[in-house]
């Protein structure tokens, strides 16, 4: 075992007799000081040996000063580290066994040599079993700690956007969030998200820069391409727009002039904004044909898509959508396109996700671009990326930078990174799989209850729920659901009669949920809430009252 050994001037005695006693014992032992009686800051020799635990350079830690509080205080400042001050055998195998303490912590004035020896033995023979209840208390310390690190220096400067910063984390720990473009994005993320890689300007690409010292920066950028190209099997991978919708106007922009055709789906069925909507960018400049749903399947009709194409001969054909709960036809698509030689882009923002995992067909080898944003089912940060075949990489990198761009965000691309890194794992697949299965069972409930689904069910990570027969808009539905402290927006349905800010649907989805580990069991009792709310829109009694159930099963569920 490597352990970490630490001590100021009030406990540089006893780690001497430590430092022997761990050697017997046949531990690698690295002191980190001090070494000598000299006074010394006791929070720098609990830095040292706190960060080497944190990070995985020795597998424990022992600090010790006169009364062992002043380590604790500070070693337990830092992610990972459960620091514990055992005056006794006793604690020191409580601290082990329910705790998993992973840096011990001594009084050199408190305990005798002997003493110090008996809690050291005792320490180093008692192992953590990982009893569940154990682990999951442990998890919630985790969970803390992580996050008032993250949030300290903002306390110190700015008490207000802390406050806001707080309550947002209340918020979020205490909401069933169903929102179906949102995300819990993993500490690892938010981490490399906050770095000192926001100070860096690095307009460019890795190893063509217009700044120096760009040495890491490149390597965090060329481990993001390495690794979406790697996810999706893509030829080229830009990984700087700061968002889906640059990622997009990327795209129109490379390959397109003012006033060419793009045919895409409209928004009333499910596309976004960005596909053509005239009050966006891609309305404005392009000319654009929508398609839409079958008004019977309400899915996609492959042969109106065919059908417009071949009237109008888009220069570039749009797929992807915002609300749209079935699994897109990529084969067709592309001989849709071909049929009339335009270029295919699929927008995947919201299923990149289930695509990295394998839990829906992978467009990149039918289509030419390949847009998405990483902060939804793909759960990393908030911002996009494009993928494309080889032959159009240099357009679409010089209209990003600098076409579109300046420098780049270079802390999110680390972000974007670790996301993908996290994408690679075999846990990532088995989310997605619990994702669409989450999914499939809330759309289940809620037919079963009387609400319709758009389609009739869902194929990946979010429903279109019609609440016409409740007699209830997407708007009040959406206003109670969150006073009983469950999140979703309004959604038009395909052919919705009522305007877009009322609305006859709502749009729910599961992936932060699920990442918050929730399955079947919980799903059902949120479909059972979803419902009572629904009937109940104008009783602020019952929705006080579902509220408290909601609260009460989001905190056992804490935000990752
Ligand atoms: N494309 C699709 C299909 C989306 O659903 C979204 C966002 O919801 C975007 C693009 C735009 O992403 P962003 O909000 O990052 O600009």
């Amino acid at each position: 075992m490597r352990i970490a050994i630490g001590a100021d001037h009030g406990g540089f005695e006893l780690k001497k007799l430590l430092k022997d006693l761990l050697k017997k014992r046949g531990c690698t032992v690295e002191d980190v000081g001090c070494y000598s009686p000299e006074a010394v800051d006791y929070p720098d020799y609990a830095r040292t040996v706190a960060i080497m635990v944190s990070e995985g350079l020795a597998d424990q830690g022992v600090l010790i000063c006169r009364t062992g509080l002043g380590m604790s205080m500070a070693a337990n400042k830092f992610p990972r580290v459960r620091a514990a001050l055992c005056l006794t055998a006793g604690m020191a195998r409580s601290a082990r066994s329910h705790n998993d303490a992973n840096v011990l912590v001594l009084g050199g004035d408190l305990e005798s040599p002997q003493v110090a020896e008996a809690v050291l033995a005792a320490w180093l023979e008692t192992k953590f079993v990982g009893e569940a209840r154990h682990q999951r208390r442990v998890d919630k310390v985790g969970a803390m700690g992580g996050t008032a690190v993250e949030m300290a220096a903002v306390a110190g400067v700015d008490p207000e956007i802390y406050d806001a910063l707080k309550h947002e984390e209340e918020r979020e720990n205490q909401m069933i969030d169903l929102i179906a473009s949102e995300n819990c994005a993993s500490r690892a993320v938010r981490e490399a998200q906050g770095s000192l890689m926001t100070n860096k300007y690095a307009e460019g690409y890795p190893g063509k820069r217009y700044y120096n010292g760009c040495e890491f920066v490149d390597v965090a950028e060329r481990l993001a391409i390495d690794r979406a190209k790697a996810i999706f099997g893509a030829e080229h991978a830009n990984v700087q727009p700061h968002c889906g919708s640059s990622a997009n106007m990327a795209v129109y922009f490379a390959m397109l002039q003012p006033g060419d055709t793009i045919l895409a789906m409209s928004l009333a069925h499910g596309g976004h904004l960005t596909h053509g909507h005239k009050v966006n960018f891609s309305g404005r400049f392009f000319k654009v044909i929508p398609y839409g749903v079958n008004p019977k399947t309400e899915m996609i009709d492959y042969d109106e898509v065919a059908a417009l194409a071949l009237a109008n001969k888009p220069k570039l054909l749009v797929a992807g959508a915002s609300a749209y709960p079935r699994i897109l036809d990529f084969p067709r698509l592309r001989a849709i396109a071909d049929s009339v030689g335009a270029m295919l882009m699929v927008d995947m923002a919201h299923i990149a996700g289930l695509i990295a995992a394998g839990c829906h067909p992978n467009p990149v080898p039918y289509s030419d671009f390949v847009t998405t944003t990483t902060h939804k089912t793909l759960r990393g940060p908030r911002s996009g990326m494009i993928l494309c075949r080889a032959k159009y990489a240099q357009e679409i990198d010089k209209q990003v930078f600098p076409g579109l761009q300046g420098g780049p965000l270079m802390h999110t691309i680390a972000a974007k990174a670790v996301c993908f890194k996290e994408a690679m794992e075999p846990a990532f697949a088995d989310y997605q799989k619990q994702v669409i299965r989450n999914a499939q069972v809330l759309a289940a409930y809620l037919a079963r209850h009387g609400m319709r689904i758009v389609s009739g069910g869902t194929d990946n990570h979010l429903m279109l729920v019609d609440l016409t027969p409740l007699g209830v808009t997407g708007k009040d539905a959406a206003t109670a659901l969150e006073k009983a402290g469950i999140i979703v927006n309004k959604n038009a349905i395909p052919f919705d009669t009522r305007p877009p800010a009322v609305t006859s649907g709502v749009r729910i989805g599961t992936p932060a949920v699920t990442t918050r580990g929730m399955k079947e069991a919980e799903i059902e009792k949120i479909g059972a809430w979803i419902v009572e709310t629904v009937k109940n829109v104008a009783d602020d009694a019952v929705l006080a009252r579902i509220k408290q159930d909601v609260v009460a099963l989001a905190l056992q569920f804490p935000i990752p």
